[in-house]
């Protein structure tokens, strides 16, 4: 370790991020988990000044005068907003550091980015941290950081494979000696059972739903396979018809078969995966079984329903919403051990 390096790891904590397209987490060495908050930025649209960021966005929602706005930047695992990517990572960083960033508090970044992003993308990440003022930025593929965050063995020869279903994307991997060896993105994740949920209610019952409602609904008593018990859930809405208020009670079942479609393609999306992989690295996964994560991960009777239709054991990683961010923080510490599993675009900034 040179002396500058060891300058910078007594002034600095490195950080790895999550850019999920839901939630937004970040890892600070040495401290664990430091914010966890919905990937949304309120936006004042006349002066492109950054009014709020993450909870405090999120809770403007739907309550902003005409020339203010809450984006979700990530929609869609694509960052579709680079200036504002960058100011929300510049807002990480201070908020992290507690101060602002000089030159011995500038630190190592390891981001988590979905994977089939083109290069221009990649880069623009890049850059964006580098921006924001990290001495050096590297990119991870997300399902490699959720296989490291489920301490999958993804540096053996040997199969992993991971299957990370978020808010816009569901993502699939399957891993072997530090690389993807199949990957599968699709844009059917967490949102879309939303929206099904919403078409569903206005189809059946003439009720409007908002988002929030929806995605309420799915996680009290949404399933992807049968239950044990029933269950049941309040929508509350508006009438199409009067334009009233108006509350219906749904059952698991009903909204089963509303999220039937979404959780039809996750699952074939998985099966063409399997088919495509090389049967060494099957036979591996049929004994380490698929592992799943992300939020979309904890809907009732996934795990049961994949497994069903590959015939491969099927678990839930523990805490699947912080795999990702999990992963990056391992990265973090075994830099050297792991530069293998990282993106390789990587451009080193020299500090200033
Ligand atoms: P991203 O990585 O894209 O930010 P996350 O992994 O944070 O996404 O997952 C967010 C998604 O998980 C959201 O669509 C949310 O509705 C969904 N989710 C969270 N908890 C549950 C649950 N208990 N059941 C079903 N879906 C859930
Ligand atoms: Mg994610």
């Amino acid at each position: 370790m040179s002396l500058s390096e060891r300058v910078f790891k007594n002034f600095s904590h490195d950080i790895g991020i999550d850019l999920g397209t839901a939630n937004t987490l970040v890892y600070v060495s040495g401290k664990g988990i430091v914010i966890n908050e919905p990937s949304v930025v309120a936006l004042n649209t006349r002066t492109k000044q950054i009014l709020a960021i993450g909870n405090d966005a999120k809770s403007m929602v739907g309550r902003t005068p005409a020339h203010i706005v809450a984006i979700r930047p990530l929609v869609d695992g694509v960052i579709s907003d680079f200036e504002i990517t960058e100011q929300m990572l510049k807002y990480f960083f201070t908020k992290v550091q507690q101060g602002n960033l000089n030159f011995f508090s500038r630190p190592q970044v390891v981001v988590g980015i979905p994977s089939g992003g083109t290069d221009v993308e990649r880069r623009a990440v890049q850059d964006a941290a580098l921006n924001a003022g990290a001495r050096a930025a590297f990119l991870i593929e997300e399902p490699m950081a959720a296989a490291i965050g489920s301490r999958l063995p993804v540096q053996d020869p040997s199969g992993s494979m991971i299957v990370d279903i978020g808010g816009g994307t569901t993502e699939i991997a399957v891993i072997s000696l530090g690389g993807v060896v199949v990957s599968r993105s699709i844009r059917v994740a967490g949102d879309e059972m939303n929206e099904s949920i919403i078409q569903y209610a206005r189809e059946e019952f003439n009720l409007l739903l908002g988002e929030r409602t929806a995605e309420e609904v799915k996680i009290k008593i949404g399933s992807a396979y049968r239950q044990k018990e029933g269950a049941q859930a309040v929508m509350r809405g508006r009438d199409m018809v009067t334009g009233l208020p108006k509350e219906v009670v749904v059952t698991d079942e009903q909204i089963r078969e509303a999220l039937s479609r979404s959780v039809r393609t996750i699952v074939n999306t998985v099966k063409e995966a399997v088919e495509e992989t090389p049967p060494e690295l099957v036979a591996d996964i049929m004994s380490r079984g698929i592992t799943l994560a992300g939020g979309g991960s904890l809907l009732r009777g996934l795990d049961l329903l994949v497994a069903k239709e590959t015939l491969i054991p099927v678990h839930v990683t523990d805490d699947p919403l912080t795999a990702v961010v999990r992963g990056t923080g391992v990265v973090l510490e075994d830099l050297e051990n792991l530069r293998e599993v990282l993106i390789q675009t990587e451009v080193e900034k020299i500090p200033r």
